[in-house]
This record gives C-alpha cells, structure tokens and sequence, in this order.
C-alpha cells in the first residue's frame, strides 16, 4: 500500500464552482471573492475578511497594518512554519524568539511575560532576549506579538492578550493551522487583532494557493486591501497607486474554490476529527510513542498535520526511511526557524538556544494525514510503525 502525506478534500460541488467561472470572463476581483471574504465573515463574526493569494502574504499585510516597520521588534517563536518569521523580516523589523510550551509546542507564557517585561525595561534586561548579532545599531522597540496556533491548536490568547495590554502591543495571530479551532469557545482567527489562515492543499480549506485575513479594525482593513491590490486606495483608478503595494490578490477560480470548500467546511473538519481518533486510539499504547497534546482551553481542535512525538533516543531518521520504504511518508515538524541556514548566518543562532523547540524538532514526526484518509490506510500506517519501532 502506498498512502499519501495529505491529499485535500474535494467533491463535484468544488469542480463545478471552479468550472462556473470559466463560463465567465471574470477571473480576478469578481463576485467570487466577495462571496468568499463574506462567508469566512459570517463564520468567524469578523467585521473585516480579505482574500490574498497565500498565508504568507495574509501576515505580510498584517504586520503592514499594525504599522510594524524597521527599528521595531516582534515577539514570536522558532516552533513554527517559516513564513510567521519571514513576514517580520520582510517589514525590516525584528524578530524576537521566546521558546515553546513542550506539551503543545505554542508560545511559552512565562518566558513570553519575562521577555515583554525585559524587552520594554530595555538595556542590559532586554539584551539576554535578542540574538548574538544582527540586530544593528539602532534602538529597538517592541510593537508586536505574532502568535501561532501550533497544527490546528489555540495558543493562550486572553493571557497573551494580558500580556500585551499594557504595553499597547498589536496581536498577531497565525491561524494558517488552525481553521475551525475554538479557544475557551470562540473561534480562532479574531483571538488577536489580526487573524491569517492560509489555503495551501495541505491545509484545512484549500484553494490550491491562497490565504485570508480577518479582523475588526476598519482602518486597518481598508489599507490591507488596497496594499494586495498594488496600493490601489478606494477611489484610485487602475493606474493611481495611493501606497506602495503588492500584487497579493486571490482569483475568482481559487475564491471558487474556496467558498465551495467552506460550503463543506464542518464536513471537512470531522472527517479529519475522524481521522486522528482513528490514529490516537491505536497509537496510545505503542511504546514510544507519544500522540498529540490538547489543553484544556482548546474546546475544539482543528487537526492540520497529526504530529507523534517518539521517545528520546529512538533513532527518528531510521524509523522514517523504513516506513518510506513501506510506502508511508513521514517528515520531521517542525525544522526549528532558528537553525535554518539563512538564521544562523544572519542572526548567529545556535544548537541550544531555544531547548524545548529543539527537542520538540528532533523527536516531532508527522505521519500521513487528510480527511480523506481511510481507517484501512490509518491501521496500515500504524502497524508499520509498531513493527518498525
Ligand atoms: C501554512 C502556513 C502559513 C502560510 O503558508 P502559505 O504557504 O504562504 O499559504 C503560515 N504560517 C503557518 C504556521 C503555516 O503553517
């Protein structure tokens, strides 16, 4: 048997959306697009929701819209996908790393409350928090918290957002993992001041590629979406450009796409809730392996990726290349951000520096995973792992 790592989720309802639009001579900022932002409105309560073409491009604006620039500093972590730091580089600011809780792999709380407090004290305090070099000159101030919702599971918001509040620090929150999860109750995406998800086929919605912004903030929103439409501000024509913008805009094909997948969205979800008790129920008790963690806020998790943790020692490397060579692929999740190459040389970062992401890096491991996965293909995945380990 071979299994995929994930395939996406589609029925006739996504082809003949998408197909619609090809009888159509509108294929960019049409009515699809709107119907798209309007349902991702209705299902989050959002004020404000703004298809872009990537999750990556949704964080971008939003650091643009919280006013992020260069000089500034940004509190995240290096548990994450790569663009959650990126976006921050792209601004010219700086990201600032505290590490992860080691159950769920979200934003570590003490550290983050200790880091906020250094960082805003400033001096000799702040400087035990910022990387060995890279930093420049300059005096930096901390403006922002870009948090993540670790594979479909909310970080603590309403601690994160006693954190900021004092200082009047912007929240980011990365939601790319985690569509449909519910912190305390309340959907994510609207947790911070600006929510991104992202629809890249791997991901719980897809549009092939594609992302979306959420939020309450009119001003904020309005210059986002002149931002992804090459700064173009309401009342521009096609060639006045108010900003300096991107072309970060979604097509009618892909929104298509998207508001059928979100026609279908609870479906989805269960499917893939189906999926991962299938997987904890038979991975529970393998020796070695640990399954995913749920906090107790999470009052529902929206799985991404199902990620085992394997006991220390057990040789990771080994156990994925004779699970590929049964067909299963695997892969480690995350690659710390800090110890990719472009980091180190930039930043100096080394083995070390952050401990909990690391050990979560070196013993993480995703295993196949979609909501069109079967229970047959779920019992072969886990009993080659049994008999590998
Ligand atoms: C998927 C993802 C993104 C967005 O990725 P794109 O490929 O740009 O859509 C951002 N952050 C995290 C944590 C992600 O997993």
């Amino acid at each position: 048997m071979r299994v995929p790592m994930s395939s996406p989720d589609l029925s006739d309802l996504e082809r003949q959306a998408v197909m619609q639009v090809l009888h159509t001579p509108t294929l960019s900022m049409g009515e699809q697009i709107e119907a798209f932002e309007a349902a991702f409105c209705r299902y989050l309560g959002a004020k404000h929701a703004i298809g872009v073409n990537s999750g990556t491009a949704a964080l971008h604006l939003c650091l643009l819209a919280a006013g992020i620039g260069p000089d500034d500093w940004v509190l995240t972590t290096p548990f994450s996908f790569v663009a959650s730091t990126n976006v921050i580089l792209y601004v010219n600011a700086l990201p600032i790393f505290v590490d992860v809780e080691p159950t769920t792999g979200n934003i570590d709380l003490t550290q983050a409350a200790q880091a906020i407090q250094d960082l805003i004290e400033g001096g000799t305090a702040a400087r035990r928090w910022l990387p060995r070099r890279g930093v420049g000159r300059r005096k930096g101030q901390l403006k922002a918290i870009l948090g993540i919702d670790v594979f479909g599971q909310p970080a603590d918001w309403d601690t994160l957002r006693a954190l900021a509040a004092p200082y009047g620090l912007k929240l980011i929150e990365d939601s790319c993992e985690a569509l449909g999860a519910e912190y305390k109750g309340r959907k994510v995406g609207l947790l911070g001041d600006y929510g991104t998800f992202g629809f890249y086929p791997n991901k719980q919605i897809t549009t092939g590629e594609g992302g979306m912004i959420v939020t309450n903030d009119d001003e904020g929103a309005s210059l986002m979406r002149a931002l992804r439409n090459q700064g173009r501000a309401p009342g521009d024509t096609w060639l006045q450009h108010t900003y300096l913008g991107y072309n970060y805009r979604l097509d009618e094909l892909s929104a298509a796409l998207g508001l059928a997948q979100m026609q279908r969205l609870e479906e989805l979800l269960r499917r893939r809730e189906q999926v991962a008790a299938w997987y904890n129920q038979r991975l529970q008790n393998i020796p070695g392996v640990e399954i995913p963690y749920i906090a107790s806020q999470t009052t529902r998790m929206s799985w991404f990726v199902y990620v085992i943790r394997l006991a220390p020692g057990i040789d990771r490397a080994g156990v994925a290349s004779r699970l590929a060579e049964r067909g299963i692929p695997v892969r480690p999740y995350f690659l710390p951000i800090h110890l990719q190459p472009y980091m180190q040389t930039r930043f100096g970062y080394r083995q070390g520096d952050f401990p909990v992401t690391e050990d979560l890096g070196e013993r993480g491991l995703a295993l196949p995973f979609s909501g069109v996965m079967s229970e047959d293909q779920v019992d072969y995945v886990c009993d080659a792992l049994r008999q590998v380990l």
